[in-house]
């Protein structure tokens, strides 16, 4: 049975999150992460470096990848 979750990669901290449960960039409008939102970060990581700005110090860490 294959899960058919709606994975994406969080273009502000690299995470794969789910889809549905982000919201996309202020500036571009693609996908960043829930996680990325709950931190108040609403720009991707694009987004910040035409912007010039820091990478938030509260960007979510990376998450490894579980192999199951
Ligand atoms: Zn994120
Ligand atoms: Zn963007």
């Amino acid at each position: 049975m294959a899960p058919e979750v709606d994975m994406m990669v969080c273009r502000s901290c690299g995470n794969q999150e789910r889809a549905s449960e982000g919201s996309p960039c202020d500036g571009c409008e693609t996908f960043v992460c829930l996680i990325c939102g709950f931190r108040g970060i609403t720009l991707c990581k694009a987004c910040r470096v035409k912007r010039g700005l820091p990478e938030p110090a509260n960007l979510p860490p990376p998450v490894p990848r579980q192999p199951s």
